[in-house]
């Protein structure tokens, strides 16, 4: 039972990991650039309003975002921990979410931090544009979301290191190598998978 979230600049791995950490604690995890994703394919009114500022490698605007999570952590299969990808990313989404949580009387266990050389990043989300083809991928749109994270996604990062949640894992190496990293650092606070 865990109740986390994972930062990260752009191509830091978060998406990767949210998967096999979610498997390995039995928590959903929520990545809201994959919900965005799925709505902007299937075009529902969010997808459609979202869009734009995706592709333009801006944030998607917290009053959507907040009220997506917000709805999405009162759902039944949260009540024993959850992992949240991709959010917070601003203050005001920290704001948010803690009033959520308080408001089903909880708070957040931890935060794990992946860390990575911008120069790996930028590598890895090349890769990634020509495999995956996302429309957020090319290099300018991606200098604009590594800007992005360093001025509004970073602070979080001592806000969360003040409150004692932080935990910062290396986030290179092989994907089972940095999972593994995860867990154990996770067992060290008493989270065990
Ligand atoms: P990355 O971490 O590589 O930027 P994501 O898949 O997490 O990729 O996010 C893709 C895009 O979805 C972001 O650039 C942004 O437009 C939007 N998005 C995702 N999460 C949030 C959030 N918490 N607040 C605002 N926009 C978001």
């Amino acid at each position: 039972m865990v109740r986390m979230l994972l930062v990260g600049p752009p191509g830091a791995g978060k998406g990767t990991q949210a998967v096999l950490l979610s498997d390995a604690f039995s928590i959903p995890a929520i990545s809201t650039g994959d919900i965005f994703r799925a709505n902007v394919r299937d075009e529902t009114p969010l997808g459609i309003e979202a869009k734009g500022y995706m592709d333009r490698g801006e944030y998607v605007p917290d009053s959507l975002t907040n009220a997506l999570v917000a709805d999405r952590l009162a759902q039944k299969d949260c009540e024993l921990g959850f992992l949240l990808d991709g959010y917070p990313r601003t203050l005001d989404q920290v704001r948010a979410l803690d009033e959520v949580l308080a408001s089903q009387g909880n708070q957040l266990d931890v935060v794990v931090e992946l860390t990575v050389d911008p120069e790996i990043v930028i590598d890895r989300i090349r890769g990634r544009a020509t495999e995956q083809g996302r429309t957020d991928d090319s290099e300018d749109v991606v200098r604009n979301r590594l800007e992005l994270y360093a001025r509004e996604t970073a602070p979080l990062i001592e806000v969360y290191g003040g409150r004692g949640l932080l935990v910062s894992v290396d986030g290179i190496g092989a994907i089972d190598d940095v999972t593994q990293r995860i867990v154990e650092e996770l067992a060290r606070r008493g989270f065990s998978a």
